[in-house]
Protein backbone atom coordinates (compact mmCIF):
# COMPACT_ATOMS: atom_id res chain seq x y z
CA UNK A 1 0.00 0.00 0.00
CA UNK A 2 3.12 2.39 1.03
CA UNK A 3 4.52 1.71 -2.30
CA UNK A 4 1.22 2.42 -4.20
CA UNK A 5 1.14 6.06 -2.31
CA UNK A 6 5.29 5.99 -3.14
CA UNK A 7 4.52 5.17 -7.03
CA UNK A 8 1.73 7.80 -7.06
CA UNK A 9 3.33 10.95 -5.46
CA UNK A 10 6.67 9.99 -8.23
CA UNK A 11 3.98 10.44 -11.35
CA UNK A 12 2.04 13.29 -10.38
CA UNK A 13 5.65 15.12 -9.93
CA UNK A 14 6.74 13.93 -13.48
CA UNK A 15 3.48 15.09 -14.49
CA UNK A 16 4.16 18.94 -13.24
CA UNK A 17 7.72 19.24 -13.87
CA UNK A 18 7.01 17.70 -17.79
CA UNK A 19 6.16 20.93 -19.44
CA UNK A 20 5.34 18.97 -22.42
CA UNK A 21 2.18 16.90 -21.34
CA UNK A 22 0.86 20.27 -19.71
CA UNK A 23 0.80 21.92 -22.87
CA UNK A 24 -0.44 19.26 -25.06
CA UNK A 25 2.70 18.77 -27.15
CA UNK A 26 4.71 15.54 -27.75
CA UNK A 27 8.58 16.17 -26.44
CA UNK A 28 10.97 16.78 -28.69
CA UNK A 29 14.36 15.97 -29.01
CA UNK A 30 16.26 18.88 -30.68
CA UNK A 31 17.99 17.88 -33.97
CA UNK A 32 21.36 18.46 -34.67
CA UNK A 33 21.92 20.82 -38.33
CA UNK A 34 23.56 18.08 -40.43
CA UNK A 35 27.31 19.49 -41.14
CA UNK A 36 27.74 20.35 -45.04
CA UNK A 37 29.88 17.55 -46.91
CA UNK A 38 33.45 18.20 -47.48
CA UNK A 39 34.67 18.15 -51.31
CA UNK A 40 37.42 15.40 -50.79
CA UNK A 41 40.34 17.24 -51.47
CA UNK A 42 43.04 17.32 -54.42
CA UNK A 43 45.54 14.81 -52.88
CA UNK A 44 43.04 12.58 -51.09
CA UNK A 45 41.28 11.86 -54.62
CA UNK A 46 44.85 11.56 -56.35
CA UNK A 47 45.20 8.93 -53.62
CA UNK A 48 41.91 7.25 -54.13
CA UNK A 49 42.73 7.37 -57.74
CA UNK A 50 46.19 5.39 -57.20
CA UNK A 51 44.71 2.42 -55.36
CA UNK A 52 41.54 2.15 -57.03
CA UNK A 53 44.61 2.46 -60.48
CA UNK A 54 46.48 -0.01 -59.16
CA UNK A 55 43.95 -3.07 -57.91
CA UNK A 56 42.66 -2.11 -61.67
CA UNK A 57 46.01 -2.82 -63.19
CA UNK A 58 46.87 -5.68 -61.08
CA UNK A 59 43.79 -7.84 -61.48
CA UNK A 60 43.64 -7.01 -65.68
CA UNK A 61 47.01 -8.15 -65.68
CA UNK A 62 45.51 -10.98 -63.93
CA UNK A 63 43.61 -12.06 -66.33
CA UNK A 64 46.01 -11.89 -69.09
CA UNK A 65 48.13 -13.98 -67.71
CA UNK A 66 45.72 -16.68 -66.74
CA UNK A 67 44.36 -16.41 -70.38
CA UNK A 68 47.93 -16.86 -71.68
CA UNK A 69 48.77 -19.64 -69.53
CA UNK A 70 44.90 -21.44 -70.29
CA UNK A 71 45.31 -21.01 -74.11
CA UNK A 72 48.97 -22.65 -73.55
CA UNK A 73 47.33 -25.67 -71.91
CA UNK A 74 44.43 -26.05 -73.87
CA UNK A 75 46.92 -26.25 -77.14
CA UNK A 76 48.95 -28.73 -75.36
CA UNK A 77 45.60 -30.58 -74.77
CA UNK A 78 44.18 -30.56 -78.20
CA UNK A 79 46.57 -29.26 -80.64
CA UNK A 80 47.53 -32.32 -83.50
CA UNK A 81 51.33 -33.48 -82.60
CA UNK A 82 52.10 -32.25 -86.54
CA UNK A 83 51.94 -29.00 -85.10
CA UNK A 84 53.87 -29.20 -82.27
CA UNK A 85 56.73 -27.78 -83.42
CA UNK A 86 57.44 -24.47 -81.20
CA UNK A 87 60.79 -24.18 -79.93
CA UNK A 88 62.07 -21.94 -76.71
CA UNK A 89 64.92 -18.86 -78.12
CA UNK A 90 68.45 -19.97 -77.54
CA UNK A 91 68.62 -19.14 -73.90
CA UNK A 92 71.13 -15.96 -74.72
CA UNK A 93 68.66 -14.38 -77.05
CA UNK A 94 65.55 -13.85 -74.94
CA UNK A 95 66.49 -11.21 -72.50
CA UNK A 96 67.18 -9.12 -75.96
CA UNK A 97 63.45 -9.93 -76.94
CA UNK A 98 62.05 -9.18 -73.86
CA UNK A 99 64.40 -5.81 -73.57
CA UNK A 100 62.97 -5.29 -77.34
CA UNK A 101 59.58 -6.15 -76.02
CA UNK A 102 59.38 -4.23 -73.08
CA UNK A 103 61.21 -1.01 -74.38
CA UNK A 104 58.05 -0.50 -77.30
CA UNK A 105 56.00 -0.63 -74.23
CA UNK A 106 57.78 1.64 -72.20
CA UNK A 107 58.60 4.26 -75.28
CA UNK A 108 54.63 4.16 -75.87
CA UNK A 109 53.95 5.18 -72.21
CA UNK A 110 56.39 7.91 -72.14
CA UNK A 111 54.46 9.51 -74.70
CA UNK A 112 51.51 9.09 -73.32
CA UNK A 113 52.73 9.55 -70.31
CA UNK A 114 54.02 13.04 -71.36
CA UNK A 115 50.58 13.80 -73.64
CA UNK A 116 47.93 12.75 -70.69
CA UNK A 117 49.89 13.37 -67.42
CA UNK A 118 49.71 11.27 -64.50
CA UNK A 119 46.54 9.38 -66.50
CA UNK A 120 49.27 8.35 -68.99
CA UNK A 121 50.98 6.35 -65.96
CA UNK A 122 48.81 3.36 -66.36
CA UNK A 123 49.92 2.86 -70.01
CA UNK A 124 53.17 3.32 -68.79
CA UNK A 125 53.03 0.73 -66.47
CA UNK A 126 50.99 -2.26 -67.95
CA UNK A 127 52.20 -1.79 -71.79
CA UNK A 128 55.62 -3.16 -71.38
CA UNK A 129 54.29 -5.74 -68.60
CA UNK A 130 51.89 -7.01 -70.52
CA UNK A 131 53.77 -6.98 -73.77
CA UNK A 132 56.25 -9.47 -72.25
CA UNK A 133 53.72 -11.41 -70.51
CA UNK A 134 51.90 -12.67 -73.68
CA UNK A 135 55.62 -14.76 -74.05
CA UNK A 136 54.22 -16.73 -71.34
CA UNK A 137 52.76 -19.20 -74.04
CA UNK A 138 56.52 -20.61 -74.45
CA UNK A 139 56.72 -21.87 -70.98
CA UNK A 140 56.59 -25.54 -72.08
CA UNK A 141 59.08 -25.40 -74.20
CA UNK A 142 60.95 -24.38 -71.74
CA UNK A 143 60.57 -26.86 -69.20
CA UNK A 144 61.24 -29.27 -71.82
CA UNK A 145 57.63 -30.19 -73.07
CA UNK A 146 56.92 -30.09 -77.07
CA UNK A 147 54.35 -27.61 -77.89
CA UNK A 148 52.68 -25.73 -80.94
CA UNK A 149 54.57 -22.34 -81.72
CA UNK A 150 53.02 -19.49 -80.03
CA UNK A 151 49.45 -20.62 -78.80
CA UNK A 152 48.56 -17.08 -77.10
CA UNK A 153 49.46 -15.10 -80.21
CA UNK A 154 46.02 -15.45 -81.38
CA UNK A 155 43.02 -13.20 -82.15
CA UNK A 156 40.97 -15.20 -80.01
CA UNK A 157 43.24 -14.72 -77.21
CA UNK A 158 43.12 -11.37 -77.99
CA UNK A 159 39.10 -11.05 -77.92
CA UNK A 160 38.89 -12.77 -74.82
CA UNK A 161 41.14 -11.03 -73.05
CA UNK A 162 39.93 -7.90 -74.46
CA UNK A 163 35.89 -8.70 -73.54
CA UNK A 164 37.11 -10.57 -69.86
CA UNK A 165 38.51 -7.39 -68.84
CA UNK A 166 35.78 -5.76 -70.22
CA UNK A 167 33.07 -7.52 -68.46
CA UNK A 168 35.07 -7.64 -65.20
CA UNK A 169 36.46 -3.77 -64.82
CA UNK A 170 33.99 -2.38 -66.97
CA UNK A 171 36.69 -0.18 -68.33
CA UNK A 172 36.87 -0.58 -72.36
CA UNK A 173 40.37 1.96 -71.74
CA UNK A 174 41.97 -1.47 -70.20
CA UNK A 175 41.04 -3.54 -73.02
CA UNK A 176 42.56 -1.10 -75.12
CA UNK A 177 45.70 -1.26 -73.35
CA UNK A 178 45.78 -5.18 -73.85
CA UNK A 179 45.28 -4.75 -77.47
CA UNK A 180 47.96 -2.10 -77.63
CA UNK A 181 50.35 -4.14 -75.59
CA UNK A 182 49.04 -7.60 -78.08
CA UNK A 183 49.52 -5.68 -81.47
CA UNK A 184 52.79 -4.27 -80.23
CA UNK A 185 54.38 -7.57 -79.22
CA UNK A 186 53.61 -9.51 -82.43
CA UNK A 187 54.78 -6.51 -84.47
CA UNK A 188 57.92 -7.24 -82.80
CA UNK A 189 58.06 -10.54 -82.93
CA UNK A 190 59.11 -12.31 -86.25
CA UNK A 191 58.43 -15.82 -87.74
CA UNK A 192 55.53 -17.90 -87.50
CA UNK A 193 52.35 -18.07 -85.17
CA UNK A 194 48.71 -19.61 -85.53
CA UNK A 195 46.48 -16.20 -85.63
CA UNK A 196 43.40 -18.76 -84.94
CA UNK A 197 44.75 -21.22 -81.86
CA UNK A 198 42.92 -23.21 -80.27
CA UNK A 199 40.26 -23.86 -83.54
CA UNK A 200 43.06 -23.90 -85.85
CA UNK A 201 46.86 -24.25 -85.47
CA UNK A 202 47.85 -23.59 -89.09
CA UNK A 203 50.63 -21.04 -89.04
CA UNK A 204 51.09 -17.64 -90.51
CA UNK A 205 54.58 -15.27 -91.02
CA UNK A 206 54.06 -12.40 -88.58
CA UNK A 207 56.80 -10.55 -90.71
CA UNK A 208 54.45 -8.83 -93.38
CA UNK A 209 52.35 -6.98 -90.91
CA UNK A 210 54.73 -5.91 -88.53
CA UNK A 211 53.87 -2.52 -89.42
CA UNK A 212 50.24 -2.26 -89.50
CA UNK A 213 50.40 -4.26 -86.28
CA UNK A 214 53.09 -1.51 -84.54
CA UNK A 215 50.48 1.10 -86.06
CA UNK A 216 47.05 -0.52 -84.28
CA UNK A 217 49.52 -0.61 -81.33
CA UNK A 218 50.54 2.69 -81.56
CA UNK A 219 46.84 3.77 -81.90
CA UNK A 220 45.24 1.83 -79.23
CA UNK A 221 47.95 3.09 -76.73
CA UNK A 222 46.56 6.65 -77.32
CA UNK A 223 42.95 6.13 -77.48
CA UNK A 224 43.52 4.27 -73.66
CA UNK A 225 45.72 7.02 -73.13
CA UNK A 226 42.62 9.28 -73.79
CA UNK A 227 40.14 7.35 -71.62
CA UNK A 228 41.83 7.00 -68.89
CA UNK A 229 42.35 11.17 -68.58
CA UNK A 230 38.72 11.33 -69.25
CA UNK A 231 37.77 8.86 -66.71
CA UNK A 232 40.06 10.61 -63.56
CA UNK A 233 38.64 13.86 -64.50
CA UNK A 234 35.46 12.25 -63.59
CA UNK A 235 36.69 10.94 -60.38
ZN1 LIG B 1 56.00 -13.54 -78.80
Amino acid sequence: MLGAQCDCQLMKRHLLEDHSWNSGRTLQVPRRKPEAREAPSRSKRTVRWLANSTREVLTATGIFVLLALLFTLISLLISPPSTQVGSARPFGEIPIHEVELGGLGVLLGAVALGIYGRSGAVVALMLPALSILLDLDHLPSFLGITQPIRPAHSIFFLVADVALTAIVLRRMDFSLIAMSAFAGHLGIDTGLAPPLSPISFDYVQLDPYRVPLLVISTITAFAAGYLLRRSRRRT
